[in-house]
């Protein structure tokens, strides 16, 4: 229900954990956060229920400067620890908002290449998805852009990948998402609020967009998958 992603920051556990905070206005059942790490693993921590059981899992080996967080409202599987957002499948670890309709034959092709599932939602078929392509291409724009053409739903979604420690993917159709820049710093965010006061720049992403977070640094891509250029805005200084 709620995405908050953050690269290139030294206090991005913070970020990630306030963002967490300043959504739950929008109502969840479960709550998570990955980070990865100076040497590109990433840990993940996940809990049902408030953000504040989160605490328990959040050992101090989740670290590092690129993360991601999640409030999850369930739509497909129930509000358990298993599946809370993030989700893992090889070297991807993504959060999702809103629905992949077409979920069950993607994890059936998926299946029969041999990947295994470890939930019951629809958003780590997209996991799956994104990391075939990674996989197959070498290229994130280019798998990103790949896996939104096989994509049917409104969803937002932000994603980490292992080995990459200055880069978040994301897209969003149908479901709000803002990419945001501050010092040294780039982010994701389903609303402005959760990133206020680390953000300076705000781009407003339209329809369909795909975008490419490194610090300091949005790269927007249409439904054509053409570059382009997105409003920018001061982003407000304080809630
Ligand atoms: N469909 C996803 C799930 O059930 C995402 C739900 C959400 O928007 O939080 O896990």
């Amino acid at each position: 229900c709620g995405i908050v992603g953050v690269t290139g920051n030294l206090k991005a556990r913070d970020i990630l954990m306030e963002g967490l905070h300043r959504l739950e206005y929008r109502g969840y059942d479960s709550a998570g956060v990955a980070m990865m790490d100076s040497s590109g693993t990433v840990r993940r921590a996940r809990a049902a229920g408030k953000v504040a059981n989160l605490g328990a899992e959040l050992t101090d080996e989740i670290i590092g400067q690129t993360g991601i967080a999640h409030t999850r409202w369930a739509t497909h599987g129930a509000a358990t620890r298993e599946n809370a957002h993030p989700h893992t499948a090889g070297r991807v670890t993504l959060v999702h908002n809103g629905i992949i309709e077409n979920y069950k034959n993607l994890r059936v092709d998926l299946a029969a290449q041999g990947r295994d599932f470890s939930s019951e939602t629809d958003t780590e078929v997209l996991a799956h998805l994104l990391d075939s392509a990674i996989a197959s291409t070498g290229d994130p724009r280019t798998a990103l852009l790949a896996t939104l053409g096989k994509l049917e739903g409104a969803f937002a979604f932000a994603a980490i990948i292992e080995g990459e420690p200055d880069l978040l993917l994301g897209a969003c159709r149908g479901a709000p998402l803002v990419a945001a820049t501050g010092p040294s710093s780039g982010f994701l965010a389903s609303d402005i609020m959760a990133i206020t006061g680390a953000a300076q720049t705000v781009i407003y992403l339209h329809e369909g967009d795909a975008v490419i977070v490194r610090p300091n640094q949005v790269e927007v891509f249409d439904t054509a998958g053409q570059r382009v250029e997105r409003p920018a805005a001061p982003a407000p200084t304080s809630l």
